[in-house]
């Protein structure tokens, strides 16, 4: 079969020919129907030689939709023919963070030399991928591939996130997304749809407000000297409640701090490796609360596949063949995609 492998540091992946793989003991063969390329896959892409826990070569692609092709003789709770996203992050499945279905936090990450499919494990950007249980298998129905597919990070890590900060989210609050891009726009989205809070929206990119724009943003900003400002007065002078940082950027994260209110919250979900200073007098606001969410929990990915379901998330997408992956790897490089990239082998 067909995959999109990373084979060196640094290099582009390149497109071969592997061995289609057989499920043993609990693993579920699925053939894949579409894989989304996030943002995190050009930073693996171009990460340093030891920078990533990760052995080489393995198939990209954590973002997968498909369907049950074959399954191991252990396989329990999925039936061939069924279509299915997959739940990425495969912890040890055996602390008891796995057991509770929140992977995303295993207790043994740091043990493992990889942390789910496409991330030091063979991923989806392949005819076929192979799941180790049935257990990071969440059902999908009739949900289109294109829309399912990205729900498995773009729109869990949202979730998730904003699920971090809805107990601050009461009506007459605001939020600040900045980066409305894949995640950010399924952000805005969730936001609009769980809570009631006002959503300001913040990009470098005119076509990704936009995106803001038609995602049920209620203002969005282009990224300049005086957006804090902007941001401020758009509030109704009191400053946001809750950021989410899909850039994570020093420029970003200091909007952030620049923009939060006293007692808010600042969520960092991008990995664009900002730093920001915590002292003590200082200039971050009084009652200043950080969190670092990653990825979501295995319940979450079905509240939010519920979510696409219910017809109250829709991704944009731009579909490209498997075999275009170098195109549309080069064009999110450039911030040219608008909403998500899916490939569909
Ligand atoms: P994307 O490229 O689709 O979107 C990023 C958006 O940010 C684009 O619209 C871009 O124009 C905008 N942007 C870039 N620089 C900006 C700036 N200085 N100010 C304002 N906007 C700016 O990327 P994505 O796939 O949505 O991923 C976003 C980030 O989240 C990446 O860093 C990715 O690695 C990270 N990520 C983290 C997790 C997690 O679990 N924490 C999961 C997935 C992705
Ligand atoms: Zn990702
Ligand atoms: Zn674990």
């Amino acid at each position: 079969m067909r995959a999109l492998r990373l084979t060196a540091w640094g290099e582009p992946p390149t497109q071969t020919e592997v061995e289609q793989p057989v499920p043993h003991g609990a693993e579920v063969l699925v053939r894949v129907e579409a894989a989304g390329l996030c943002h995190s896959d050009l930073h693996v892409i171009d990460a340093a030689p030891g920078a990533l826990p990760y052995r080489l070569p393995f198939t990209l692609g954590h973002e997968v939709a498909g369907r049950a092709l074959a399954l191991g003789p252990d396989a329990d709770g999925v039936a061939v023919g069924d279509r299915v996203v997959l739940y990425g992050p495969w912890g040890c499945g055996a602390c008891d963070r796995c057991a509770a279905g929140r992977d995303n936090y295993c207790d043994r990450r740091d043990t493992l030399d990889w942390h789910g499919a496409g991330l030091g494990r063979d991923g989806g950007m392949a005819e076929c991928v192979l799941v180790p249980s049935a257990r990071h298998l969440v059902p999908i129905g009739d949900l289109p591939a294109d829309q399912a597919a990205p729900l498995s990070d773009a729109g869990l890590t949202s979730y998730h996130a904003v699920a971090g900060l809805r107990h601050a989210l009461e009506e007459g609050t605001t939020t600040v997304v900045i980066g409305v891009g894949g995640l950010g726009h399924l952000a805005v989205q969730i936001l609009r749809a769980t809570t009631p809070s006002r959503v300001l929206a913040v990009d470098v990119r005119e076509e990704a407000l936009a995106l803001a724009d038609r995602s049920g943003a209620d203002f969005g900003t282009l990224m300049q000297a005086d957006t804090a400002v902007v941001l401020r007065k758009r509030s109704g002078g009191t400053g946001a409640d809750a950021v989410l940082d899909f850039v994570g950027t020093t420029q970003t994260l200091e909007l952030a701090a620049g923009v939060l209110r006293p007692g808010g919250e600042v969520a960092v979900v991008g990995s664009g490796g900002g730093r920001l200073t915590v002292s003590k007098p200082g200039v971050l606001p009084p009652g200043f609360r950080l969190s670092l969410p990653f990825w979501g929990t295995r319940s979450e990915l079905a509240e939010v596949v519920a979510l696409a379901q219910s017809g109250a998330i829709h991704v944009e997408t731009e579909q490209f063949p498997l075999s275009a992956a170098p195109e549309a790897i080069g064009r999110l490089r450039r911030g040219r995609v608008r909403g998500r990239a899916v490939l569909v082998p």
